[in-house]
């Protein structure tokens, strides 16, 4: 097989062996491409022009693997809406990790290559949808700068996965820093052996923050990093009304990229309270709890550290109480810095996050849809449409240009942060479910036009409009699945 630019170095395999089995995907019968992320496969040095379509197919269905990949399936566990369970991959196998040209590191993994010693009873395999709303999601993910795993490629393996009904099988090809979960530390700390810990702190902080290797307390300063790239995540999905919907401690990365799309969408209306997973009955993973939740799952993450971060248990204790308390503080910081970013808001005044929750509240009480109503904000002349045609709007409009006012820099300049955070397309769900809808029954048109309309989301153009309407009363997807 030609080599196509990979250039594997296969560290994980270095962990000690309880972290991992070796494998190989189980061969598909017929693998057919879908879809092939050819700018993603050039910044990864990766080219696949030199083959055929069936060619690439056979790759990225895991039937030939590149030589130099040494296939493996990573073991975890994770609490999973709040109750501790062994995990793994169970319907997922890494490549090995690629060296771009660049010198970054990467994962390639497979999702939905067959069962694995972690599969517990589950096929092992994908269905076509969730694999491509995984690919949808996470690549609108990238282009609204929001850190996240890629999608590389989909096929459809030929045969068919049996849910609630039958469905075309597929296969995704992943890209992240690493697979590196919450979930990891807590299955190695289960092994009550310090070096067991010992060696995953160590590989995830060579990985990841290579920068504390020379610190004294070098768990301490992992934990405190991961902190903060959780807030800062947690901040960005508040920002453009990304519910995740499984914030499992399993599906919590280390590197602080979003990852396992499952049954994550986009709010329309403002509601805090917004749940979409038909798995999430009460609510846990709602919009506004995710930073609630993040610091619960951070707090797990701690807990795993306990026998490094001092030899004295009580100060272990201590110490993680101190780190994971100070997440609500880290959170509040980076959210409210990007909440004044969506409103043209340079320095900082005391009066601005009331303003801020007071547009959030009136928001909420008027059902208003949150992406387009920071468009709308979004230009120098006061927003127009029934909307907007209230009192309390317009006493807050009215506070909002004397703040405005109060800025160091020019209206231009505010406009132009505005823009830059202020999404003009998103994901929306009934598109979503659209594109993906048709693509299942074989027309895969309206998934490449939707996936092209994605690509700068900062940027407006006429041709987004029929991507930038809320769900009309009959287009209205109340509910996201699993789909596993
Ligand atoms: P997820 O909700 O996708 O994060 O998956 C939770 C766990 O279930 C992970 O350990 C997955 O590997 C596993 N899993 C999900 N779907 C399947 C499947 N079809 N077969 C085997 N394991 C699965
Ligand atoms: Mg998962």
């Amino acid at each position: 097989m030609t080599s196509f630019g990979f250039k594997f170095d296969n560290t994980y395999l270095q962990l000690p062996k309880v972290f991992y089995t070796k494998l190989l995907p189980a061969p598909v019968p017929k693998p057919e491409m879908v879809i092939l992320n050819t700018p993603l496969a050039t910044d990864l040095g990766l080219n696949f022009s030199d083959i055929s379509t069936d060619e690439q197919a056979v790759l990225f269905a895991g039937n030939q693997m590149p030589e130099e990949a040494e296939p493996f399936a990573q073991a975890y566990a994770g609490h999973q809406f709040g109750h501790f369970t062994m995990l793994g991959d169970g319907r997922a196998i890494v490549w090995g990790e690629h060296i771009t040209p660049t010198g970054q590191r990467f994962d390639l993994q497979f999702k939905g290559s067959g069962p694995t010693p972690y599969s517990r009873g589950g096929d092992g395999r994908a269905a076509i949808g969730p694999m491509l709303r995984e690919y949808i999601i996470s690549e609108a993910m990238h282009a609204l700068n929001i850190p996240t795993t890629r999608s590389l490629a989909v096929v459809t393996n030929g045969g068919q996965v049996y849910r609630e009904t039958p469905l075309p099988g597929a296969i995704l090809t992943r890209v992240a820093s690493s697979h590196i979960r919450v979930g990891t530390f807590q299955f190695a700390a289960l092994h009550r052996d310090r070096e067991v810990i010992k060696s995953l702190l160590d590989y995830t902080i060579k990985r990841h923050s290579p920068h504390i290797e020379e610190k004294q307390n070098k768990s301490l300063s992992l934990l405190k990093s991961v902190i903060e790239k959780q807030a800062e995540l947690i901040a960005h999905w508040m920002r453009v009304g990304f519910v995740h919907g499984v914030m499992n401690t399993d599906n919590m990365a280390l590197s602080g990229e979003t990852i396992d799309y499952g049954p994550c969408a986009f709010m329309d209306a403002y509601d805090p309270e917004t749940v979409f997973s038909s798995i999430d009955h009460m609510g846990r993973y709602a919009y506004a709890n995710q930073p609630a939740i993040a610091q619960w799952n951070l707090a797990r993450f701690a807990e795993t550290l306990l026998p490094l971060l001092d030899d004295d248990a009580e100060k272990a204790k201590e110490i993680a109480e101190e780190a994971i308390n100070g997440f609500g503080a880290v959170y509040k910081e980076k959210s409210l810095s990007m909440l004044r970013a969506k409103v043209g808001l340079f320095g900082e005044q005391a009066e601005d996050e009331g303003l801020i929750t007071d547009l959030l509240d009136w928001m909420h009480r008027q059902n208003a849809d949150y992406t387009n109503t920071f468009l709308d904000l979004t230009s120098e002349a006061p927003p127009k449409g029934k909307l907007y045609e209230g009192d309390t709007f317009k006493e807050w409009h009215a506070r909002w240009q004397v703040r405005l006012a109060k800025n160091t820099e020019p209206l231009e300049s505010s406009l132009s942060l505005m823009r830059s955070n202020n999404p003009v397309v998103i994901p929306r769900n009934h598109k979503v479910e659209q594109v993906l809808d048709a693509a299942t029954n074989g027309d895969l048109q309206p998934l490449k036009d939707f996936i092209a309309a994605l690509q700068e989301p900062y940027k407006n153009s006429s041709y987004l409009k029929p991507y930038q309407s809320p769900p009309k009363p009959e287009e209205t997807v109340c509910q996201t699945f699993c789909g596993t």
